[in-house]
């Protein structure tokens, strides 16, 4: 007989079109068997250990069909589901045998019964925290990794600006601006992180964008010649902004545009003459249709890691019950780093 255990849910309450808030999930407890039914075959089950909160979450909690095509919406009154770190339990498929690290997309409960493997990672190095497969090892390490080196075409000695810098994604694109030997600035909004920026992950410069009242002339401070790559995290009127700054044939990567996703209607940019006389390229990438990059982006960034060549910052909330404060708090910069929350001890 499979033991019965008490399972711990965060439930995703309902669509919504506004902020979200911390309402809008609901802690439940149930009752789960420590084995997959037998009518699941190639199932996992699993015990999760970290989760990951990131802002396209936010993009899951709007009704299927608003403007919200990259991500499937989550279903009311089943529980969030993210990417994390989790340990097998139980297994019917032959991949994934039981006492093995994964990371993907779980349940965010203490169980997960996981039907659909195939987004589903081994984690086989463990001498790094577990945790860093929430970030630095998993999808926002990969989405700064392709962000920088496929999608900017970065050349020695450019010049490279990073919005939400001091986050998940952009503290990882910024060191890999230097390591290239770029000329780096970063913004974010408190006084602490842009001093994080200069001093633990150092960029060349950072600027705290709530203390500007004009951000094309904050842009224009630090890039008197222009700039050539802009790492697009925010979208909105930085996005605007950084346009009207950038150099001929300047790169725009959009990886996200977290200042739109509490948005009903989100704004549009004005600007755009300028990708046209500067012959600028503008490329947006979703980091999950290059996961086949993931072994050879392993190979880059583990030596890194192992030879303390790159700084990681993360933020770890503790316990199930802080994850929705946790999620929340990543659209108002509560967040110092990656933000994740540690549902169990390894
Ligand atoms: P993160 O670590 O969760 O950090 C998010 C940060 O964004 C916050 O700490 C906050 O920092 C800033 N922020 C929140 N609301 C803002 C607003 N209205 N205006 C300006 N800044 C705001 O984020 P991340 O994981 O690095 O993700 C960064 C971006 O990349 C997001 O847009 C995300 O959707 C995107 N992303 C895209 C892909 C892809 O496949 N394309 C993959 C991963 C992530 P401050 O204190 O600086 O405001």
């Amino acid at each position: 007989m499979a033991a019965e255990v008490s399972n711990t849910q965060i439930i995703f309450n309902n669509y919504i079109r506004k902020y979200a808030k911390e309402a809008d999930m609901i802690l439940k407890t149930s009752t789960m068997k420590l084995k997959v039914p037998e009518d699941c075959s190639d199932a996992v089950l699993v015990k999760n250990l970290y989760l990951s909160c990131d802002p396209y979450m936010r993009n899951r909690m709007n009704k299927i069909g608003a403007a919200n095509d990259y991500v499937t919406s989550f279903t009311p009154a089943e529980p969030i589901i993210g990417i994390g770190v989790a340990k097998v339990v139980d297994s019917s498929n032959h991949n994934f045998k039981k006492d093995e690290l994964i990371w993907g997309m779980t349940g965010w409960e203490e169980y997960s019964l996981i039907k659909s493997t195939q987004s589903l990672f081994k984690i086989e190095h463990t001498d790094v925290p577990l945790s860093y497969y929430t970030g630095i090892l998993g999808m926002p390490g990969l989405a700064a990794y392709v962000g920088f080196y496929e999608i900017s075409c970065p050349r020695k000695g450019e010049t490279v600006f990073i919005s939400a810098a001091c986050g998940a994604v952009g503290q990882l694109v910024g060191q890999f601006a230097k390591l290239l030997g770029c000329y780096v600035v970063g913004s974010a909004g408190t006084k602490y992180k842009v001093d994080l920026l200069r001093s633990k992950f150092g960029f060349d410069d950072a600027f705290n964008y709530k203390d500007e009242s004009n951000l094309n002339a904050a842009l224009k401070r630090y890039f008197p010649e222009g700039i050539d790559i802009y790492l697009d995290n925010v979208g909105g009127e930085m996005l605007d902004a950084a346009i009207l700054n950038m150099k001929l044939n300047g790169r725009i990567s959009l990886c996200g545009m977290i200042s739109q996703y509490n948005q009903q209607h989100r704004e549009g940019v004005r600007n755009m003459f300028n990708v046209v006389a500067k012959q600028i390229r503008m490329q947006g990438f979703v980091v999950f249709l290059y996961y086949s990059l993931y072994p050879k982006f392993l190979d880059f960034m583990l030596p890194l890691i192992r030879q303390g060549k790159i700084e990681y910052v993360e933020d770890i909330a503790d316990g199930l019950e802080s994850a929705p404060a946790a999620l929340i708090g990543i659209f108002s910069g509560r967040n110092v780093g990656k933000q994740v929350v540690r549902v169990a001890h390894e």
